[in-house]
C-alpha cells in the first residue's frame, strides 16, 4: 500500500528525533520538514500540511520543556494527534442495527468501485452476523446486473435485479420491499454511476432515494482522484443526503493521503476503505487505529478496555479469544503484522495465518490448549507491565508485544521462521 510509504517515512522522522542526543528547535524543525515532505508527496493539501506543522510547533514548545524522554514522547504524541485530527471529521457515522431493516444506498461516479464495494460491504456485515441482501438499481450500464449477480453469487449473498425493467426506482422499490418482508437486516441498493454535472442522472438518483427511503447513503470514491475528492464529496453531499464515504483503491495510489484528508475536511465520516479487488480487501476505517498502523505501531489487535478488565480479573473467555483472533485477522496477513517488528520483514508467515483462519473440529483440543496458553501469556505480560509501572501506558504499544508473543507461543512452527527462541527474545528486547 502506497500509504505505508507515507507511514514509514513519518515513523523514520519520529525515530530520528527520538534518537537525537538533545531535542531542540533544530531537531524539531528537521523532523517536521521530513513529515511535511512525506505528506505533500502523498498529495495532502498544502494548507492542511501547514496547519499540522504550526499546530505541533504551537503545542510543544521544546525549548521550555525539561529534557529527557517526555519531550520525545510528547512530540510523538503531538504528531499522532495532528495526523488523527486531520483525518477525523468528528462525526459519528451511521451504524446498522440488528433485528431491523437497514436500507443502504450506494452512490458515486462510474468506475469508483461501487458494485464491488456493495458486495464487500455485504460480505463484511454478513461475517459480523447481519442478514444481508443486494439490490441492483443500475439500469444505465449494460452488464451492471450481471456484475452484481456474479459478485453476489460468489459471496453467497441473495440479490435482486431485472434484465427488462428500465426504471431504477421501480426495481429498487421492489427489491427492498421483498427483502424487508423476508427479514433482511442490511439491504444494499447499488445505483448507476454518475457525475456531478449530469443533472438528469442526479434527478434519477433522487427518485431511487425517494422510492427506497434509505437509512443511509454511502458515497463511494476512488482514492486516485486525490485532493479532487473534496470537490466531488461536497457536490454529492449537496444533492443527496450522503451520510458517509467509502474510499476505494487505497492499495495502489500515491494520492491516498490526499483523498482521505480531503474527504475528512468535508465533514463526512469515512467508514471503510477498499484495499484491493477481492471481496475481503475491505477494512473498517477508524482514524486512530489507521494512523497507528500507518506509523507501524502494532496496535490494532488492541484489547478493548472491557476485555482488558476481564483479563486482569482472570475472566478471559473463549469468546474474548475469538474476538482477539478476529482483530488479528483483520490486520491482514500475519506477514504484514510481523513486518512491523524490527528485523522481521520479508519472512513467510503465510502458513501461520492460515492456521488461525481454519480451525476444524479436530483442532478443537489444540485450540483449547492455545486458549489456556494465551490467557496465561497475556496475564503474565500485563503483570510484568504493571510491575514496570507501565500500567497506564498506551495499550496499543503494549499489544504489539502481546500479539507477537501470543502468536509465537500458539504456533511452534513460527519458531522456525523466527530463527529460534533467541531470535524472538532479541526481537522482544528491541521493541
Ligand atoms: P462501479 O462502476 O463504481 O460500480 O465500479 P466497479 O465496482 O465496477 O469497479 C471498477 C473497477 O475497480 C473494477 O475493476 C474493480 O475490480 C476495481 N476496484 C474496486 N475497488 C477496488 C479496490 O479497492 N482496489 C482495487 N485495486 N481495485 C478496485
Amino acid at each position: 500500500m502506497v500509504l505505508a510509504d507515507l507511514g514509514s517515512r513519518v515513523a523514520v522522522a519520529l525515530r530520528k528525533m527520538a534518537q537525537a542526543p538533545l531535542v531542540d528547535k533544530d531537531v524539531l524543525n528537521e523532523m517536521l520538514t521530513e513529515i511535511c515532505k512525506a505528506l505533500l508527496q502523498a498529495d495532502v493539501n498544502v494548507a492542511q500540511v501547514k496547519h499540522l506543522r504550526e499546530s505541533i510547533k504551537k503545542n510543544v514548545d521544546v525549548e521550555s520543556l525539561a529534557s529527557g524522554m517526555n519531550k520525545r514522547k510528547m512530540l510523538e504524541q503531538a504528531v499522532c494527534n495532528e495526523l488523527c485530527s486531520m483525518l477525523d471529521p468528528g462525526k459519528e457515522p451511521y451504524a446498522p442495527k440488528k433485528k431491523q431493516a437497514n436500507v443502504i444506498m450506494f452512490v458515486g461516479l462510474q468506475g469508483a468501485g461501487k458494485t464491488t464495494t456493495c458486495t464487500k460491504y455485504a460480505y463484511m456485515h454478513k461475517r459480523k452476523g447481519f442478514k444481508c441482501a443486494l439490490v441492483c438499481a443500475d439500469t444505465f450500464r449494460a452488464g451492471a446486473f450481471d456484475q452484481l449477480k456474479q459478485n453476489a453469487t460468489k459471496a453467497k449473498i441473495p440479490f435482486y435485479g431485472s434484465y427488462t425493467e428500465t426504471d431504477p426506482a421501480q426495481i429498487a422499490a421492489e427489491g427492498t420491499a421483498k427483502f424487508r418482508e423476508e427479514g433482511y437486516e442490511i439491504i444494499i441498493v447499488d445505483t448507476s454511476g454518475r457525475h456531478m454535472q449530469e443533472a438528469a442522472l442526479f434527478e434519477e438518483m433522487q427518485q431511487v432515494s425517494d422510492a427506497v427511503a434509505p437509512d443511509e447513503v454511502i458515497f463511494v470514491m476512488d482514492s486516485s482522484i486525490g485532493q479532487a475528492a473534496h470537490e466531488q464529496a461536497s457536490a454529492f453531499k449537496k444533492k443527496v443526503a450522503v451520510g458517509s464515504v467509502i474510499i476505494t483503491k487505497l492499495d495502489g495510489h500515491a494520492k491516498g493521503g490526499g483523498a482521505l484528508s480531503a474527504v475528512a475536511a468535508t465533514g463526512a465520516p469515512i467508514t471503510h476503505i477498499g484495499t484491493g479487488e477481492h471481496v475481503e480487501d475491505f477494512e473498517d476505517f477508524e482514524v486512530k487505529s489507521f494512523v497507528s498502523r500507518m506509523l507501524g505501531k502494532g496496535n490494532i489487535a488492541g484489547l478493548a478496555p472491557e476485555m482488558m478488565k476481564r483479563l486482569t480479573q482472570g475472566n478471559w473467555t473463549l469468546r474474548d479469544m475469538r474476538e482477539q483472533f478476529q482483530a488479528v485477522l483483520k490486520m491482514g496477513p500475519l506477514s504484514n503484522i510481523m513486518n512491523q517488528f524490527p528485523g522481521m520483514g520479508g519472512l513467510d508467515f503465510h502458513e501461520s495465518g492460515a492456521r488461525i483462519k481454519k480451525h476444524h473440529p479436530l483442532e478443537v483440543v489444540e485450540l483449547l490448549d492455545q486458549f489456556k496458553l494465551m490467557a496465561t501469556t497475556m496475564q503474565k505480560t500485563i503483570k510484568k507491565n504493571k510491575k514496570m509501572g507501565k500500567a497506564g501506558q498506551d495499550l496499543h504499544n503494549m499489544d504489539a508485544a502481546t500479539v507477537a508473543q501470543m502468536m509465537h507461543k500458539m504456533n511452534p512452527q513460527m519458531l522456525q521462521h523466527l530463527g529460534g527462541q533467541a531470535g524472538l527474545e532479541q526481537m522482544m528486547a528491541e521493541m
